[in-house]
């Protein structure tokens, strides 16, 4: 396993949508491993191919917190979202491509997915809480979408503004 290097807004990537795959084997299975290193080490709760350069639609999430217990992975081939409740639900997002930034926003509370599993097998998952948040906003992330364009214009456009400096910080080199 190895890690990978996170895309950061504003990138042109971030902004496509992400293939269908086609069959799951080893060297996809050994992608879903440094997803999932790369995400444990940000540290984050979920992570699209996406946002490792890979328009391929593949999510890795954990959302169990407590860091001494044994960690409990899922990985999400696929994913299609086939049902959301009518009734919603607010959480404070952030995002491993948005670095520093975090904002309420209001989605569907519940979601019914399906997908395949990392062995490839069909599947179906019932989510509720900030499993399904974290559902939606990586699904988002597949279709290009990120969590700042649910915010007015204004505040989206601030944030840019401030990830295009802190950028350009990072790529400040003394010699
Ligand atoms: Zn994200």
């Amino acid at each position: 396993m190895s890690q990978r290097k996170i895309v950061i807004e504003p990138d042109p990537i971030l902004r496509k949508k992400s293939e269908t795959l086609e069959k799951v084997d080893d060297e996809l299975r050994a992608l879903l491993d440094d997803m999932l290193e790369t995400m444990y080490a940000a540290p984050g709760i979920g992570l699209a191919a996406v946002q490792i350069g890979i328009l391929k639609r593949l999510i890795v999430i954990d959302i169990s917190k407590d860091k001494d217990k044994k960690k409990d992975p899922l990985f999400l081939i696929n994913p299609e979202i086939i049902s959301r409740s009518k009734k919603t639900s607010i959480y404070e997002e952030g995002c491993l491509s948005l670095p520093g930034h975090f904002a309420e926003i209001e989605r569907p509370a519940e979601c019914l997915i399906k997908f395949l599993d990392y062995n490839g097998k069909e599947k179906e998952l019932s989510a509720n809480g900030l499993l399904s948040t974290c559902i939606q906003h990586e699904v988002d992330h597949l279709n290009g979408i990120l969590f700042i364009d649910y915010l007015s214009k204004l505040k989206k456009d601030m944030i840019i503004k401030k990830l295009i400096k802190h950028k350009k910080e990072l790529n400040k080199v003394v010699l």
